[in-house]
């Protein structure tokens, strides 16, 4: 298995050569008697002969290089650890940018050599049956039997169903991440006002909300009581909203319509709505 390290197409990957600490270039010689660490000449120090502490010109020595063929007599070690290296840089089927980085080979040459060797070998036939029947295989023997039970079922770690439900909490029956996160993103900022939604929809807007006898009525001032009644926000919820987001912009020095948000999980025209009489009755600013 040395000798695969001396494929890496990188040379500083490699140690120098011991004798005159240059980069080691194919074909090298490595000591077959010194190391480890192996003991590495390049060719122009190997035919001086030199010799360093317990390093004698006479030891025996193997020659380091890639440049043989193993699967395909025009295709050297070199060249097929240099495809490899770039179906994996490239991606599989970028045949094109593969052969650009190859630069000894053309696209098709690669495409085709790949293709032979990597994907229709039968060396790796079996392999591949192997995944086939797990995948039929998967709907048959990992549905999750119930039971009643305080824990909810979870997939069996590590097997095709918890892959397939990544990210999946049983305990809250829900995933991690949305199926489309940014899903009302486009519309966060947009603010029905509600005439026009009686136009659109035809329907009336719900009336405004009845304020007598809702407790924390009497802390409101008029302005906040018109607010109230015309967002539908109960007093001691709006209340509430508005000493978080004041104590969170006397904290930061600023409040943006974002931050508001992630304080106050409503509907976010409520929240926009009461942001904006926030700042506009001067309780709040803008960050
Ligand atoms: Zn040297
Ligand atoms: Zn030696």
């Amino acid at each position: 298995m040395d000798r695969l390290g001396s494929f890496s197409s990188d040379p500083s990957d490699k140690p120098p050569c011991r004798g005159c600490s240059s980069y080691l270039m194919e074909p090298y010689i490595k000591c077959a008697e010194c190391g480890p660490p192996p003991f590495f000449l390049c060719l122009q120090c190997f035919t001086r002969g030199f010799e360093y502490k317990k390093h004698q010109s006479d030891h025996t020595y193997e020659i380091m290089t890639s440049d043989f063929p193993v699967l395909d007599p025009s295709w050297t070690a070199q060249e097929e650890m240099a495809l490899l290296e770039a179906v994996m840089d490239c991606g599989f089927g970028n045949w094109q940018d593969v052969a650009n980085q190859m630069c000894t080979k053309t696209k098709e040459e690669c495409e085709k050599h790949y293709m032979k060797h990597f994907i229709n070998n039968p060396l790796f036939a079996s392999t591949l049956l192997n995944l086939k029947q797990a995948e039929e295989a998967k709907t048959a023997d990992t549905a999750i039997p119930f039971h009643s039970a305080e824990d909810p079922p979870r997939p069996t770690f590590d097997s095709l169903l918890s892959r397939d439900m990544a990210g999946y909490m049983p305990a809250r029956a829900d995933f991690i991440e949305e199926f489309d996160n940014y899903a009302e993103w486009d519309l966060r900022d947009i603010d029905f006002v509600e005439d026009d939604s009686d136009i659109l929809h035809g329907r009336r807007s719900a009336p405004p909300l009845n304020l007598t006898g809702l407790p924390g009525t009497e802390k409101l001032n008029e302005k906040e009581k018109e607010l109230c009644q015309m967002v539908r926000l109960v007093p001691g919820a709006y209340l509430e909203y508005k000493s978080a987001l004041l104590n969170e912009c006397n904290k930061q020095g600023g409040l943006r319509l974002a931050q508001a948000r992630a304080l106050i999980k409503i509907d976010v025209n409520k929240t926009r709505k009461i942001y904006d009489f926030l700042i506009r009755e001067g309780y709040i600013t803008k960050a």
